[in-house]
């Protein structure tokens, strides 16, 4: 990893997921040593340019072209308060030294602290932070009984790992899938920290006998610098191939995800039992996880076991942007890094299929979530008091009917029952409780994760926002928003 040597040598990151060519130019001839770290998980700040001299780092948010070869001389100015913030640190530190500057210091940084800092896919950054150590399979193991999976594309999600992992333990032949497929925190880590993400896949790979690895995402970006980071990493334990999926939501599903990567074209989700622990890519027991979960482990096995979950806030906000926060921590928390547009009315916490509520005093570890039957995907979409509660789950409801597989009678149809039933609503005929008896018969009964939530955010929303529903059904949006039938696909 490249730190300054002297007082004098000045050492400027470049943090953005596609940093132009013009501000490369900008800073091209000056007397310092330039590197691009990949994004921090705030789009609202990127380009972030931070000019590190010793043992201080100042950080111009925004910065144009225009502006680079003046930061980068005035190495330590952080005259432009609105933008800039300065920052004292260990001159050879391989976390990021969050400023106060646009939230970029909320929560933690464990898993993301070589985001935005580290070069994504120099393996001796991620040495220089301690990766890369040999560690026992045993203590793999031993986390993988302590550490839960994260994100519905995990087939462990909200599981402790390792009831998944002693099929492939037994067998001849087992494959591990990195599945990064669809969410904002899951492409970060692709882009900005790969070698988390292949670290945890190679501990796990080889804590299970797996040789192969398979990365799938449907980011090209994102694949293109895994997949530099696995030519990179030094003594792999198995091979690892990097495959694009759909880029359909469903496809995150994770037996849908070994349909895609199998090259199926028609993309449903398998019958289970046998889920993929036991028969998953090509009949092999197959550890399926999502690159949250890897740079989970990652950074467990490296610096101990911590419970952190990953968050991105989005919806009605400036600019959304994704933090880490600590299971002990409410979501409130991570509201801290972004600002809001308008007045908050409500949050669908837990992913597109998320519950919605008004109440964010809430931790965010699982079981806390589930217990106020929010979703845990690690997704937080504000809703402000301009928008309708009844036209948003419409909305999502209609999403549902639109792109599930179909594989199954009580998600195919039951979406579409659901959807009309809120249509319903607009006519004068709303029936909550046979709403309510149509959710409950999709959660129990359809086979994948994706049937089982749709109906959530209806179930919540009827529980917070009773009122708007039955002024609904009196002619009357409370927001003043709408009055239409037709709910578009979000
Ligand atoms: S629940 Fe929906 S997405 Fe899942 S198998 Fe059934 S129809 Fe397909």
């Amino acid at each position: 990893m490249i730190f300054p040597t002297s007082d004098e040598d000045v050492l400027v990151r470049i943090s953005d997921r596609n940093p132009s060519r013009e501000l490369l130019d900008g800073v091209a001839g000056a007397d310092c040593t330039v590197v691009e770290v990949g994004s921090t998980g705030f789009p609202a700040v990127e380009p972030l340019v931070s000019v590190t001299r010793g043992e201080r780092t100042t950080f111009h948010a925004q910065c144009s072209p225009e502006e680079i070869q003046e930061f980068v001389a005035l190495a330590d100015d952080s005259s432009r308060a609105d933008t800039a913030a300065v920052v004292e640190h260990d001159p050879e530190t391989t976390t990021f030294p969050a400023p106060e500057l646009f939230g970029l210091d909320t929560g933690v940084r464990r898993v993301l602290g070589g985001c935005g800092w580290r070069r994504p896919t120099h393996p001796d950054d991620h040495e220089a932070a301690g990766g890369f150590a040999s560690v026992a399979s045993e203590a793999v193991a031993s986390l993988a009984r302590q550490l839960r999976g994260r994100g519905w594309g995990d087939w462990r999600h909200d599981q402790r790992l390792i009831d998944a992992w002693r099929p492939a333990m037994e067998a001849d032949s087992a494959a591990v899938v990195v599945n990064a497929h669809g969410t904002t925190a899951d492409t970060l880590l692709l882009s900005s920290v790969p070698f988390e993400v292949l670290e945890g896949a190679n501990a796990a790979a080889r804590a299970v006998g797996a040789d192969r690895i398979v990365v799938y995402t449907a980011d090209n970006d994102a694949a293109l610098t895994v997949n530099e980071a696995a030519e990179n990493y030094p003594n792999p334990c198995a091979s690892v191939d990097v495959v694009g999926g759909p880029s359909e939501y469903r496809a995150a599903e994770p037996t849908m995800a070994l349909e895609a990567i199998e090259g199926n074209h028609r993309i449903e989700a398998r019958l289970r039992p046998p889920g993929p622990e036991v028969s998953g890519l090509h009949g092999d027991p197959t550890l399926v996880h999502t690159a949250r979960t890897f740079a989970q482990l990652a950074v467990a096995v490296r610096d101990g076991f911590a419970e952190s979950r990953l968050v991105t806030v989005t919806g009605d906000v400036a600019v959304p942007a994704t933090v880490e926060v600590p299971e002990s921590d409410t979501i409130e928390t991570a509201l801290d890094a972004v600002d809001i547009d308008g007045e908050f009315k409500a949050a669908c916490v837990g992913g597109r299929f998320g519950g919605i509520t008004t109440e964010l005093d809430i931790d965010v570890a699982p079981d806390t979530l589930a217990n106020a039957d929010l979703g845990t995907e690690g997704t937080v979409r504000i809703i402000t008091e301009d928008q309708c509660v009844v036209a948003f789950i419409g909305n999502k409801t209609q999403f549902a009917a639109d792109e599930n597989c179909g594989r199954c009678v009580p998600c195919r149809e039951g979406t579409t029952q659901l959807a009309n039933q809120l249509r319903a609503i607009y006519d004068g005929d709303y029936d909550s409780d046979g709403i309510e008896e149509l959710v409950r018969v999709m959660d129990l009964s359809s086979i994948c994760a994706f049937g089982k939530q749709a109906g959530r955010p209806t179930r919540t929303a009827m529980a917070a926002f009773e009122s708007e529903f039955a002024a609904h059904a009196d002619g009357r949006c409370p927001a003043g928003s709408c009055f239409d039938r037709n709910f578009a696909v979000s």
